[in-house]
């Protein structure tokens, strides 16, 4: 099996200094050269079109994608799921696909059906089910050692297309429109749920999307809050295998910023549905979109030509809405994690 490992004279420097952003891009390189059909999706991908919708304070944008249909239109039922091989097991790779390591545990592949300009998938090594409880502080250190990235988790009923193989994604930073746009959207419809010289945990609902922040330089403080968050939302929600979210993690490193802005920023967006009523609709009326993380961050990905000419604004609102958790939960969350966050921990 040792073959499917990359090997690059430089792949061992990158890793020693714990620059997995360029090693990936190394691999990326690589495997463009040596893999035509994967040369094939970067190129379609770089003609791939965009348009921006203004919404009041951000922007959401869509993009026409046709290597997505797969992914966006995959079964993820019980019976579906089982019956496939799982295309994230080492075993059934593609045939030119090669891995680098990451930790013990877990590989970094290339996505051979881009969304961001430069996109990885991060499995686990071992067929284990998609599960953020035991596996959020993974999201830590991940996101600091890939940092031109953002690191990415669809929960197994929010857009995860491998629900049974736990997995990651890391995309290019700033191509969602969130990663730069968070502070406003933090400013203008966030109410902060605890403040400290160490931690900011804010929720915001800004009429498409319903989202928790948490700001931290410390990730064992980000692992509390997201526990304590967890317990809670899955009492709230009614999803069987785990209460339905999607999450960003980014992280800032010191020499980008004024020493106070450095550290870790988590968006966990709260879900009530796997995909809006619109993916359902006959005919003309039928919108296939299924949202996960990405689109959460501000950018829709739509495998069809003909729903990215008729997409509307308002029916952007509508799908962000079905799928978000409801307003009155949303408000429950907020309330409990407050009083949690304040019981908990000490400013
Ligand atoms: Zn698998």
């Amino acid at each position: 099996m040792d073959n499917i490992f990359f090997n690059h004279n430089k792949l061992n420097e990158l890793i020693s200094l714990k620059d997995y952003s360029n090693a990936s891009r190394l691999l990326l390189r690589e495997q463009i050269k040596s893999w035509p059909e994967l040369e094939k999706a970067y190129s379609s991908y770089k003609t791939s079109q965009t348009k921006t919708f203004q919404f009041d304070g951000f922007v959401i944008k869509v993009q026409n994608n046709p290597g997505r249909i797969t992914s966006s239109s995959a079964k993820v039922d019980e019976k579906s799921i089982k019956t496939r091989a799982c295309f994230l097991c080492m075993a059934n790779l593609y045939q030119k696909q090669k891995a680098i390591k990451y930790e013990e545990d877990f590989l970094i592949l290339v996505n051979p059906f881009p969304i961001f300009p430069e996109h990885f998938t991060i499995p686990h090594k071992d067929h284990i089910p998609q599960a953020i409880k035991e596996w959020f502080g993974k999201m830590l250190p991940l996101s600091k050692d890939f940092s031109r990235d953002v690191i990415i988790y669809n929960g197994p009923a929010c857009g995860a297309s491998a629900p049974d193989h736990l997995h990651f994604q890391a995309g290019s930073k700033f191509f969602m429109p969130i990663d730069d746009g968070f502070h406003s959207l933090k400013n203008e419809y966030g109410e902060i749920l605890i403040d400290n010289d160490s931690l900011i945990v804010t929720g915001i609902d800004d009429g498409l999307r319903k989202f928790i922040s948490i700001e931290t330089k410390e990730i064992s403080l980000a692992e509390k809050v997201f526990d304590i968050f967890y317990n809670f939302y899955s009492r709230v929600s009614n999803e069987k295998t785990e209460p339905m979210m999607n999450i960003i993690a980014f992280y800032e490193p010191r020499e980008n910023q004024g020493s106070e802005e450095y550290g870790w920023r988590i968006l966990i967006f709260l879900r009530e549905k796997h995909r809006p009523s619109h993916y359902f609709r006959e005919g003309e009326n039928r919108i296939l979109l299924s949202p996960a993380a990405v689109d959460f961050g501000g950018v829709c990905i739509l495998p069809l030509e003909k729903d990215f000419e008729k997409i509307t604004k308002e029916d952007i609102t509508e799908i962000f809405r079905e799928v978000s958790l409801g307003k009155e939960q949303f408000e429950y969350v907020k309330a409990d994690l407050k009083k949690s966050l304040t019981a908990n921990l000490h400013s």
